[in-house]
């Protein structure tokens, strides 16, 4: 009897070594042919008694990891013009350094309303709301503790799908209502990223959800974007005051260093005299899309990284996108690769609803109401050139 219950043992013992072994390769293969700094281990965690773990979408030449926690992209490979994989995401090697660190949006879904709220004041059906403010008087990225940090539920139905959903309380950080999200990020063929977001809610809310990553399309640890080649198809953006709240005019572009729509680097206009640069310390402003395609999607940008060759396109539902240059940025994180976040070593290009759109009844409206579906994709395109 001793003897049949030492062998079941051993037997299961062996089992779970087994299963653990096929666990460890599984999720090192892309470890290893990508020689990525990303661990599974390192992600593997619980927080508010959630599982948050590290998550690989594959489709052909083109990899993602994802992190449940923030909904976050941690690292996107690509090939450069000589084929080699690089990473073009500015990312974190842990979900503790995502959660210890200063600057908690990296590559995260953003919500309830991305972007800046003045005063962190607003109204819906006539009743004022109101969220703390956490960027001086500004409420920014749906407030405190905003989407990014929060324990999304993961699904991965094939390789290149991941499902995320995260149900946001009635009255969290502010905000009316109980909103269920759902975000699917799904690389649809071996160049495409698509976002496609959705959310309902039991009483009249606002939101705007965008996804927060930080490019560098030379590479992470590949020194600043400046010399990257921009060109955003905008006719208008919506200047900002010193708070960088949008003051509600839509002004044109033609004339300015905000006119992107022939080909600029991001370096050659950024720091000329210009009160809405010096507001921003560089770009940090929203621009007004309205270049369709056949299907209505926006053409929103086109960005080349001058060393990798590396073509990234961004194709929207939305009505604007934010282009950030990471003026912000000041070495205080450390990243994958070893190097710091130092400024400007990545823009972000976060497809959106205006800014401060509750305060502007000007702007398309991001009320959502009871019984309508929020649903918005966003598609960003990887090629060399
Ligand atoms: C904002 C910046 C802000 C950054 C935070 C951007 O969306 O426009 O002003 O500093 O997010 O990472």
């Amino acid at each position: 009897m001793r003897l049949l219950a030492v062998v079941m043992l051993l037997t299961s013992c062996m089992e779970t070594k087994k299963k653990e072994d096929m666990k460890e390769k599984n999720t090192t293969i892309s470890e290893k042919t990508l020689e990525t700094p990303l661990h599974a281990s390192d992600f593997d965690t619980e927080i508010d008694g959630k599982s948050v773990k590290l998550y690989w979408l594959k489709n052909g030449d083109l990899t993602m990891a994802m992190t449940n926690y923030g909904g976050r992209i941690v690292g996107l490979w690509t090939p450069d013009k000589n084929g080699k994989m690089t990473d073009v995401i500015i990312g974190r090697g842990s979900v503790k350094a995502y959660v210890d660190g200063p600057e908690s949006y990296f590559g995260a879904t953003i919500g309830r309303v991305g972007n800046r709220i003045a005063n962190g004041k607003f109204k819906v059906e006539g009743k004022e709301y109101s969220v703390k403010p956490n960027n001086n008087a500004n409420a920014l990225h749906g407030g405190e503790n905003g989407f990014q940090d929060k324990v999304w539920e993961a699904d991965q139905p094939n390789d290149n799908t991941l499902v995320l959903q995260y149900t946001s309380p009635d009255g969290e950080e502010g905000f009316p209502g109980e909103l269920a999200a759902k975000v699917t990020y799904s690389l649809i063929d071996e160049h495409t990223l698509k976002i496609e977001y959705e959310a309902t809610t039991d009483k009249t809310t606002v939101v705007n959800l965008t996804n927060h990553s930080y490019f560098n399309l030379n590479g992470e640890g590949s020194g600043t974007i400046l010399d990257h080649k921009v060109q955003i198809f905008a006719e208008e953006f919506t200047p900002v005051d010193n708070g960088l709240i949008p003051t509600g005019e839509l002004r044109e572009v033609e004339g300015t260093p905000f006119d992107f729509t022939a080909p600029h680097t991001i370096g050659e206009r950024i720091d000329a005299d210009n009160e809405q640069l010096k507001f921003g310390g560089g770009y940090d402003h929203n621009f007004v899309l309205g270049s369709q395609r056949s299907d209505g999607m926006n053409h929103a940008a086109k960005v080349v990284g001058d060393k990798s060759g590396i073509l990234m396109q961004v194709y929207t539902e939305e009505p604007g996108v934010q282009f950030y240059t990471g003026n912000f940025m000041d070495s205080k994180n450390a990243l994958k690769s070893g190097a710091k976040d130092e400024k400007r070593t990545a823009f972000c290009l976060e497809t959106q609803h205006f800014p401060d759109a509750p305060n502007h009844p000007d702007f398309p409206s991001i009320e959502l109401i009871p019984g309508d579906t929020y649903h918005t994709v966003t598609e960003y395109q990887f090629s060399t050139e």
